[in-house]
């Protein structure tokens, strides 16, 4: 599928799109809305069209006496089953450019057809007759509303065919078909011009329902994010227990995890390089927990992170391999005699369906109050589980 970004939409707004057209990816998206919009309709558009077409019946009996029964062959069955054939063809395929090509040979057929038939005619009604096919010029604009170059190409054969097959019939002196040209040409360029207006007013409300919709994810994923770290904030940690805790998984993992000695970082290097240590770590942590994991940034230099269907050998495994990164990126910590920043976890585990989540971090706490009393730089798991670790421990 095609990716948009705010970006492009932005640069396309900027640009305008005077002939109809977006950028390549903005324009795939428009193709796909449009296809499903015009699918949708072409049922009803359908039915009411031929409806109509095939009522006309009535004034090819009085009118076209002569040539009725080609013209009910012509109406009932030639362009009825290929309507039909049209509907199912865009409802199996949708898809833009075959909507259009078949709205456009709907168009055609729909104005050829009585026309052809009206050439072997000697009626005295053929100048009210031929009339009728503006109806179908009006249908094809705004009833089928094809995108504006198949619109053209279609007006264009209407005007073809319309004039061919009325000047075969050789039943008009020279001005009064110079007067029906006249009129469907008028007809067409007033129609082509509304369709222009039409179609750029479509595509400005595609193109700000876009930027809508992408505003409101990006908001969305601001609000949920902390700003310094890239993690997901305290404020999110409500919804996602609400989403975690109504799927009633095995089992919920809190890792609580907290820089050791960070106070001391802050006095020595500053808050600044404070600030570029907690985001290496948070990158770190991320980096290096499981792929289903939730990464918060619970307080200030204290992290969490939530995994659902673990085991504690797993959850415990996770926490190591936490530690470990961190301690890999090896930040100097000149607070420390030759040492660097090191962080200390508390793992709990607990089935949501018998402890709430406040209950489960105050059990992650008190395991990281013990990690910080063993020592620091290590990972403890919530008093009950299994014993301590040792940091030599090695993940399963
Ligand atoms: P311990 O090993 O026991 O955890 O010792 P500590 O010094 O890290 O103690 P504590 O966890 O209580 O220290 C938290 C410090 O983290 C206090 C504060 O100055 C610092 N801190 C909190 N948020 C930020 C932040 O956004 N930026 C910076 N630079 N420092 C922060
Ligand atoms: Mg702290
Ligand atoms: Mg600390």
């Amino acid at each position: 599928m095609t990716v948009v970004t705010l970006d492009q939409v932005e640069r396309q707004r900027a640009r305008g799109f005077r002939f109809l057209r977006f950028s390549p990816e903005i324009e795939a998206c428009f193709r796909k809305e449009y296809a499903a919009e015009r699918v949708r309709l072409a049922v009803i558009w359908g039915i009411v069209g031929t409806l109509i077409y095939d009522l006309v019946y009535f004034g090819d009996r009085t009118m076209m006496a002569d040539v009725f029964s080609d013209l009910v062959t012509a109406r009932f069955f030639i362009f009825t089953p290929f309507v039909i054939g049209c509907i199912l063809a865009v409802r199996r395929w949708p898809n833009a450019a075959l909507y259009d090509g078949l709205a456009v040979a709907i168009a055609v057929l729909g104005v050829t057809l009585p026309m052809a038939v009206a050439v072997h005619s000697d009626s005295p009604y053929l100048f009210v007759y031929q009339n009728g096919n503006s109806a179908a010029f009006l249908f094809f604009v705004i009833a089928l509303r094809p995108r504006f170059p198949a619109l053209l190409a279609g007006l264009a054969l209407m005007c073809a065919s319309h004039f061919t097959t009325t000047s075969l019939t050789g039943a008009f002196d020279a001005v009064t078909y110079s007067g029906i040209i006249t009129f469907y040409v008028t007809l067409s360029i007033f129609l082509a011009v509304s369709a222009y207006f039409l179609e750029q007013k479509d595509r400005q409300n595609f193109l700000n329902q876009l930027r809508g919709g992408l505003l409101y994810e990006q908001l969305e994923h601001k609000a949920d994010r902390d700003e310094l770290s890239g993690l997901l904030n305290r404020r999110s940690l409500s919804r996602v227990r609400d989403a975690v805790w109504s799927g009633a998984p095995t089992s919920v993992a809190a890792i609580l995890l907290d820089i050791d000695h960070f106070k001391r970082f802050n006095d020595v290097h500053g808050h600044i390089e404070g600030d570029a240590c907690i985001r290496a770590i948070s990158q770190s942590i991320h980096g290096a927990a499981d792929k289903g994991a939730h990464v918060f940034r619970f307080g200030g230099e204290e992290m969490l992170v939530l995994s659902v269907g673990q085991s504690s050998l797993q959850a415990l495994a996770q926490a190591e391999r936490i530690r470990k990164a961190i301690e890999a990126l090896a930040i100097p910590h000149r607070g420390l005699e030759d040492s660097c920043v090191t962080v200390s976890l508390g793992v709990a585990l607990a089935s949501p369906t018998e402890v709430t989540l406040e209950r489960l971090l105050q059990d992650a706490d008190a395991a990281l109050y013990e990690a910080k009393r063993s020592g620091r730089n290590t990972v403890a798991l919530a008093p009950g589980l299994v014993p301590p670790l040792r940091k030599d421990w090695v993940a399963a």
